[in-house]
């Protein structure tokens, strides 16, 4: 067995109390992944507040020389703050984690049921409004503000093949292309075309067996609360994947259930959707859930399936048992004592 380095970043508010959830899910997996080796690393709003960085230089070279990571959340204020910016957002840019892949799944009543949602979304990780280059002038009529939206055929190909990679190994086969091209002709006809492209273009036909749906983005969300069992991979550029993903949560019960990973050619980062959720942090009720889900999505990224098959089944078990859950989830159970469940299971 060679080792999994894997660096840990809670960051703020609930994220210090989810992480360590998912490290010792991981560390109850014993013989079916390698040997592991943790690395805490510091980012955040709060450590902005304390030191004037919100991610120091050495908690990236630390992940460089890491396998994967998972991270809990930041806290990112509303109102601009001189210096801060989202280290998130810079992480995912400098390992170039160019793939957001968050699965929505529903946990079926009974065992062997067919879970009603069942749909991945991959969003593009590095570019769109993200670019963050936003100007503001004044006029006589009042103040103006405008914001770059970047598309570009790399970035649009490479979140394309993923989002086709995702597809070829789930049953149903399926990419729907989210865009608005309609309206955005030039910047999301690129995204459109350049997926397409990638399926076209592909050798050997790799992708024949995958079909293409596309929706226009609203009508997507509309059809998403309505008919959500018609989607299985649905592929977006930045800002629409992320509004799309926190609106899947909602149709599987919380934000507290839903993982991601941030992907790249070389380096892996788990990740739970869901923000620092400063209205419950520090009361022991944040559920872990997706934090303990984001950690096997990331094993099952690096291609230890079996791992991460034991940690979504415990998970799976303490949702559909129903008797330790946090309260986002109607439970009166402590966000230690739903780790306690799943760890029991693992
Ligand atoms: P949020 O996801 O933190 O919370 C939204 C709501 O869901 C809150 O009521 C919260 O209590 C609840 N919730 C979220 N996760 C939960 C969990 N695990 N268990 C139980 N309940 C949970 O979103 P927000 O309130 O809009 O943002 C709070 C802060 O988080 C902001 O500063 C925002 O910028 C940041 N944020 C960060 C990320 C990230 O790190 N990737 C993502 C979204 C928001
Ligand atoms: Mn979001």
């Amino acid at each position: 067995r060679q080792s999994l380095k894997v660096g840990l970043i809670p960051a703020d508010g609930i994220g210090k109390e989810v992480i360590p959830a998912a490290r010792a899910a991981i560390e109850a997996l014993g013989s079916d992944i390698p040997k592991l080796e943790f690395v805490d690393l510091q980012a955040g709003f709060e450590l902005f507040a304390r030191r004037g960085t919100a991610l120091p230089e050495e908690t990236v070279e630390a992940l460089q020389e890491c396998n994967c990571a998972l991270f809990g959340a930041v806290s990112s204020p509303i109102k601009k703050v001189t210096g801060y910016s989202s280290p998130i957002v810079a992480l995912r840019k400098k390992l170039d984690l160019y793939a957001n892949v968050r699965p929505v799944v529903s946990v079926a009543a009974n065992a062997g049921d067919k879970p009603s949602v069942d749909l991945v979304v991959v969003r593009e990780n590095t570019e769109c409004l993200y670019v963050k280059q936003e100007t503001i002038t004044s006029s006589e009529t009042g103040r103006e503000a405008r914001a770059t939206r970047l598309i570009t055929e790399r970035a649009s190909r490479r979140i394309g093949k993923m989002a086709f990679e995702i597809a070829l190994k789930r049953p149903r086969k399926q990419v729907t292309i989210i865009h608005k091209s309609n309206v955005l002709s030039v910047t999301d006809g690129l995204f459109r075309e350049s997926v397409r492209g990638v399926s076209h273009s592909a050798e050997d036909g790799r992708y024949d067996g995958v079909r293409i749906e596309e929706q226009i983005v609203d009508s997507a969300v509309y059809r998403l609360f309505r008919e959500p069992q018609i989607y299985d991979v649905m592929v977006a550029p930045n800002l629409y994947g992320d509004i799309i993903s926190d609106a899947a949560a909602a149709l599987v019960g919380s934000l507290g259930l839903v993982p991601s990973v941030n992907a790249g050619d070389n380096f892996v980062m788990g990740e739970p959707v869901h923000g620092s959720a400063p209205d419950i942090a520090g009361q022991d009720i944040a559920n872990p859930l997706a934090s303990i889900r984001s950690a096997a999505l990331m094993l099952r990224h690096l291609g230890y399936g079996r791992g991460a098959d034991r940690i979504d089944s415990a998970v799976d078990t303490v949702i559909r048992e129903g008797q330790v859950l946090t309260p986002d989830l109607g439970g009166k159970s402590k966000t230690q004592e739903v780790v306690a469940e799943v760890l029991k299971r693992i």
